[in-house]
Formats: C-alpha cells, sequence, structure tokens
C-alpha cells in the first residue's frame, strides 16, 4: 500500500527499517568498525536509500524474520572514499551467493545454481555511513514481525536493506505493544571520530541474545507486546514470560497458558501473593496490604485484549490454590 506521508511527517523526519543479515549479532562494515545492532548500522552508497538516512529520522532494525528493536538517528557519521571489495558470482555475476560449511567447492550461488571455487572480485570507492541511535535505542523482541513490518512499509520491495517505512504509523504500532521511545536527542558530532560507543551496549547486546533464545517468552512478545498483563508497558529488561500451569506439571510452552508480567509481579505470582481469577480480575495476598504499590494492583482487570487466547481454566486453577493459602 502506497500511502502519501503529510507534510508534518516530512518535517518531523523520516523512517526506515535497517536489515541486519541472519542470526549474526554483528556486522564487520567497510570501515572494520564492528556494529553492535542496538547502538548503530553501517551501509554505504551502494545500498539504495543511503542518501536519504538523516538525523532525527525513526529506524527500526529487522532481521529476514522480525524487528529487533528501534531508536531515533542521532549522528550519521559519514566516511568518503572507501575501498570495498564486492564478489559475484562468475557465472550470473549475482553478489547473491553462499559460502558453504563443509562441501566443495565452497561457493554456491542461490540464482543460478552453480558451485564454485572462487568468486570474481571487484574494487569499487563508495561513501560508508553509520548511523547511530543507540542512545533512544529500546528493544522490540520481535512484537513486530515480517508482515506486520510489510503493513508499515512504503516499499514494496523485500530485498532492500534499507526500506522507507510510514513514520506515523510504525510509531502507533511501536506504542501500542507497549514500547515507550524516549524523546529523539542529536548527539554532538565535535571530535572528529564521531560519537563514542556507548558503554552498556554490549551489556544490552548480550541481554537481548539470551531474551531471544526463550521460545515461550518470544511468542508471549509477539502475542501481547511489550506490556505487563498486571502492571501495563515496561522496559523489555523487567518483562519475564510467566506460565499460568507450573512449567514441571506440563512441560509444555502454550501461549494459552502463559503471560507476560514485570519480573517483581512475575514473583509474587510465582510466590502465591498474586493472582487473577476467572474474570481476568487481579487480585493481591491481605499480607501486602503494608506495601502500596502492590495492594493497589488489588481488582485490577487484567491489561489483555478481550479475545486474547488465555487459558481461563490454568488461570482459575492458579487463583484456586493461591487464595486457599491467604
Ligand atoms: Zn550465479
Amino acid at each position: 500500500m502506497m500511502e502519501a506521508e503529510s507534510e508534518a511527517a516530512d518535517i518531523l523526519g523520516r523512517a526506515w527499517s535497517f536489515l541486519v543479515a541472519g542470526e549474526e549479532r554483528q556486522f564487520q562494515g567497510n570501515t572494520g568498525y564492528e556494529d553492535i545492532i542496538e547502538e548503530s548500522y553501517s551501509y554505504d552508497s551502494t545500498v539504495g536509500n543511503h542518501q536519504h538516512v538523516g538525523v532525527g529520522d525513526l529506524v527500526v532494525v529487522r532481521n529476514g524474520k522480525e524487528a529487533l528493536g528501534a531508536g531515533f538517528v542521532e549522528a550519521l557519521h559519514v566516511l568518503p572514499d572507501q575501498e570495498k571489495v564486492r564478489s559475484r558470482c562468475p557465472y550470473c555475476r549475482s553478489t547473491g551467493f553462499k559460502e558453504r560449511v563443509t562441501m566443495q567447492p565452497r561457493f554456491w550461488c542461490s540464482r543460478c545454481k552453480h558451485a564454485f571455487d572462487a568468486p570474481d572480485t571487484e574494487t569499487l570507492w563508495v561513501t560508508a555511513f553509520r548511523a547511530h541511535y543507540g542512545g533512544t535505542w529500546q528493544p522490540l523482541d520481535g512484537c513486530l514481525d515480517k508482515t506486520h513490518l510489510g503493513e508499515l512499509s512504503l516499499s514494496r520491495s523485500d530485498q532492500q536493506s534499507i526500506k522507507k517505512m510510514h513514520r506515523r504509523r510504525t510509531l502507533d504500532a511501536i506504542e501500542v505493544r507497549g514500547v515507550r521511545l524516549p524523546p529523539f536527542r542529536e548527539i554532538s558530532q565535535a571530535n572528529g571520530e564521531g560519537p563514542q560507543r556507548l558503554p552498556g551496549g554490549r551489556r544490552r547486546a548480550e541481554a537481548t541474545a539470551r531474551r531471544g533464545q526463550d521460545g515461550f517468552r518470544r511468542a508471549l512478545v509477539h502475542q501481547y507486546g511489550l506490556i505487563c498483563a498486571v502492571t501495563g508497558a515496561a522496559p523489555a529488561e523487567v518483562l519475564e514470560a510467566a506460565h499460568l500451569r507450573p512449567f514441571a506439571e506440563t512441560e509444555q510452552h502454550r501461549v494459552e497458558e502463559g503471560l507476560i508480567l514485570r519480573s517483581d509481579v512475575h514473583r509474587l505470582f510465582d510466590s502465591g501473593l498474586l493472582a487473577i481469577d476467572s474474570e481476568l480480575v487481579v487480585h493481591v495476598a491481605p499480607s501486602l496490604a503494608g506495601h502500596e504499590v502492590y495492594s493497589a494492583l488489588s481488582g485490577v482487570p487484567l491489561r489483555i485484549p478481550r479475545d486474547a487466547p488465555i487459558d481461563r481454566t490454568a488461570v482459575a486453577d492458579h487463583h484456586a490454590a493461591t487464595v486457599a493459602t491467604w
């Protein structure tokens, strides 16, 4: 769908999605600088749309399957006259061939189905770019998938590394899923080296990778967004997948038997100090009456859609077992 963006959106900046390759967490650009997905993205002048990305633009970083996170471009580092070696399939000239782990010949072209020992190479001069967004980065943890991103895209091609997105609709989609982007801030580029890497970047990258390995949490984030079912939107770092039935009893990861809960609420839920009845209303143990932060949650309706696929029997069973101890 091609929808014209309003003039106001153009004044405020544009929106892009940046593709990172496969499962790789890091990307070695032309400059030898190692990108951390949570901080910056490198590309060069051979990439479509490279000339349109600017400071203040919204970016959503995606892999082939889903959105990893979002932020605003705080600084753009431009490195002119960079040498780039480009490899091509010797049969069809495609750049889309793969290196194989064990099989010989080493390379295989998915376009013309030829295998070969060495690609043809050519050297070209490019301008390299690095867009920094780490100071405003918020993990999305897959709460928007490939299909959602396609609906927010203003470009029909799936192949583009940098795709134009509809800014307002993308911001709305992120907001609805509980993600709270901080206001845009520009980083000073006074020093010649450009903005420095944030000290927490690598730690955040490792934490993101860890969360990504939890299939149950991934499925629940996809269903509910980054929203605690009891307390509402919260940073990805404190949101956990809670089992409505003790995991040991079922050994299954059914979305119907899970909820996204903030880590402290999750702990109360597992400790029998907080329960949810079959009408999806929260109850807090009388012993927490002195803790206003938690006693205030008593009587609050669960923050999930009416038609959410939740197993009410599992909720009721947990509730009965829990309140019996109060
Ligand atoms: Zn080929």
